[in-house]
């Protein structure tokens, strides 16, 4: 954060402020983990705060730190608007462009005629908050909500539970502190977030050691399913809306399904489909090793986006279509593909 954010933000807050915490939809550990940290550390500032997220969080990060007092914009739609209309600021973490919070919560975030500042690691952040901090280099929002909190100069105030919630989140966008953005810097601070009494085994089992034997099963499933595309190095996984149904589908059952396809040998792109049939649409992952920007072909092909080496998409055609235009325009990137990763 450069020094001017810095001074406007000390500004900014100095007096009692009603400020609301958004982040993406389908809140992952970093979402969650970024709006929930930021808010508890605002609310001892003497501040009023209300993280309100589009939907629900899913079962093996809802016992987070702060998760219970989140609103849904979905479920609890009039409390939400109202803190909204109400706030004077609004925090939006962990996402680039107002329309990652969907549709129906993208419409309340426009109508807000107060401030907005922006936290995130995406890539092309849209201009529209008074201050915003943006770096893609940082592995997770969490780690920025940390750097923040270190430009004000109040580490200090970092508890036991607004440090599990930042830890969660870094490991979690991390895959466990192992993706290429985990850098020194990130470990010194997991080491901090641990001296503050993160109880970071529990954590671990928490999110990693509570799969449900259907989940499990899912994941058969999802494996059985897997194809690969040797000559592209790729490999994609899909899931029909029937076989979800088939292993009692319940939201973050699919998270890092897709790991899966990426750690085969020599694989370098990998996919997952995943048909949903309520939103009419086919939601996609994808994930990559080496220099293939998975960030550009999710926004050329896939009206997505994401990072470098994880990003997301989304088509409205059926699932077969989807998967067939996905075999059509790979090979286009075959030299990319090839010239990926090596090691
Ligand atoms: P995941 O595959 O875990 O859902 O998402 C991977 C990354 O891509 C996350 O950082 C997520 O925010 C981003 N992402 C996922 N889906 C979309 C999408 O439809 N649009 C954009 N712009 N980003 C996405
Ligand atoms: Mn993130």
């Amino acid at each position: 954060m450069n020094t001017t954010d810095i001074k406007v933000i000390k500004a900014y807050f100095e007096l009692p402020k009603k400020i609301v915490f958004v982040a993406h939809k389908n809140p992952d550990g970093d979402a969650v983990g970024s709006t929930t940290a930021l808010a508890m550390f605002y609310k001892k500032l003497g501040h009023q705060v209300q993280v309100v997220l589009p939907n629900g969080i899913p079962d093996f990060i809802a016992w987070m730190p702060g998760a219970e007092e989140v609103y849904r914009y979905d479920l609890q739609n009039i409390q939400s608007k109202k803190v909204i209309n109400e706030a004077d600021v609004i925090f939006l973490l962990d996402f680039n462009a107002l329309h990652r919070v969907g549709d129906d919560m993208e419409k309340g975030l426009a109508a807000f005629e107060g401030d907005f500042i922006m936290i995130d690691h995406h890539q092309q952040p849209d201009d529209i908050a008074m201050v915003t901090y943006s770096d893609t280099s940082i592995c997770s929002t969490c780690q920025m909500v940390y750097h923040y909190i270190e430009a004000l100069g109040q580490v200090d105030m970092i508890d036991q539970e607004m440090a599990t919630s930042l830890y969660t989140g870094i490991m979690t966008d991390t895959g466990s502190f192992r993706f290429p953005s985990t850098t020194s810097i990130t470990h010194n601070i997991v080491a901090d977030l641990i001296g503050k009494g993160v109880k970071n085994a529990d954590v671990h089992n928490q999110v990693f050691g509570n799969n449900s034997y259907s989940r499990l099963q899912l994941l058969g499933k999802a494996l059985t399913n897997l194809m690969v595309l040797e000559a592209t190095k790729t490999a994609y996984i899909t899931l029909t809306h029937e076989e979800l149904k088939q292993y009692n589908y319940s939201k973050g059952d699919t998270e890092g399904i897709v790991n899966y396809a990426l750690s085969l040998k020599g694989i370098v792109f990998a996919a997952i489909f995943i048909e949903d049939k309520d939103q009419a649409i086919v939601k996609m992952s994808f994930r990559s090793k080496g220099s293939f920007s998975v960030n550009q072909f999710a926004r050329h092909h896939f009206d997505g986006g994401g990072h470098d080496n994880a990003a997301g998409g989304r088509s409205i055609e059926t699932l077969q279509e989807t998967v067939a235009k996905f075999i059509a325009v790979v090979p286009q990137y075959k030299k990319a593909l090839l010239h990926s990763y090596e090691i």
